[in-house]
């Protein structure tokens, strides 16, 4: 069976690898077929494009698409993009604006709390200066003796009711979906498990989201116990959406799974690769 990993991140978002260390990662681990998703933006699609050609490992143009559903942040996978579609770069390069505002907010919020040059720090820790997030204050954070390491920074800081928070609107849901599609690609709602959301929403979100032209749910990811994998197994086939593998990798020492280091999906899935030509056997 392929290894395929559909969820990762290179220092064009807040991964820590380049796009091609991150691919020769990837080969080194096993993988077969790797999506590369940084957040909000397809820089990195190129490099590792051509990484992946000299290590033979089939390469999916993806995205990660920051999304605001009924106030909260939601994240929408985008796979077989279109990396040059104008509607879909247009669409992140807003979002990517929307960023450099709320980390000034964060930096301000940060300085007001006694913490200093938050901005600037943030900043030394981007691969990508148009791209920053939450991770680099968080590594940041980590360097100035604020937190142990970045998992513990998101349980002082950056989240709702601690310093250093500040509520952002993302895209809309219908616009991600439709930027994903428009650009040919297929959207997947990424790791479903983490939204704080009852079941009668989560189902509203995943009938919406259908609806929409949504095709997926991430099923595997790091984000899931085994437990939660079993449940979005059944929620995939009973709402009719296809399955997603992905490790959710930002790099070494900071996630959970390693590329392609995760479970299959469990028995009965129909994965959202199953009319994927180029797919290995
Ligand atoms: P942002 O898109 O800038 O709001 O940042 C979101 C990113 O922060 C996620 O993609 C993760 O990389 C990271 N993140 C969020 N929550 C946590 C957490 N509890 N532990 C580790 N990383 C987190
Ligand atoms: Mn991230
Ligand atoms: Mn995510
Ligand atoms: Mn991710």
């Amino acid at each position: 069976m392929p290894n395929i990993d559909l969820h990762c991140h290179s220092t064009i978002s807040d991964g820590l690898l380049t796009p091609t260390l991150l691919v020769e990662h990837a080969a080194a681990k096993g993988v077969d077929v790797l999506a590369l998703t940084d957040h909000d933006d397809v820089a990195g699609l190129e490099e590792a494009r051509r990484a992946a050609i000299v290590r033979r490992i089939m390469l999916v143009n993806g995205v990660e698409i920051s999304v605001d559903w009924r106030g909260q942040t939601l994240h929408i996978v985008g796979l077989g993009i279109d990396p040059t579609h104008r509607e879909l770069t247009e669409g992140l390069r807003s979002i990517r604006d929307g960023r450099t505002m709320r980390a000034r907010g964060i930096a301000a919020q940060l300085d007001k709390f006694g913490i200093h040059g938050s901005f600037e720090g943030a900043s030394a820790y981007a691969g990508n200066k148009q791209l920053i997030g939450r991770t680099h204050f968080a590594r940041f954070l980590v360097q100035e003796g604020h937190a142990r390491d970045v998992r513990s920074v998101f349980k002082k800081y950056l989240v709702k009711g601690k310093p250093g928070y500040v509520p952002h609107r993302w895209a809309p849901l219908s616009d991600a979906v439709g930027w994903i599609r428009g650009s040919g690609g297929r959207a997947v709602l990424a790791h479903p498990a983490r939204y704080r959301l009852s079941a009668a929403a989560l189902d509203e979100l995943m009938q919406e989201f259908r609806t929409l032209g949504g095709e997926g749910i991430e099923v595997i990811t790091a984000s899931h116990t085994p437990e939660q994998a079993l449940l979005f197994a059944d929620h995939s086939r009973r709402m009719g959406l296809l399955a997603s593998r992905g490790s959710d990798f930002h790099g070494p020492g900071e996630s959970y799974f390693d590329l392609g280091q995760m479970p299959q999906l469990p028995a009965g899935c129909v994965p959202v690769w199953h009319d994927w030509k180029q797919v290995p056997s």
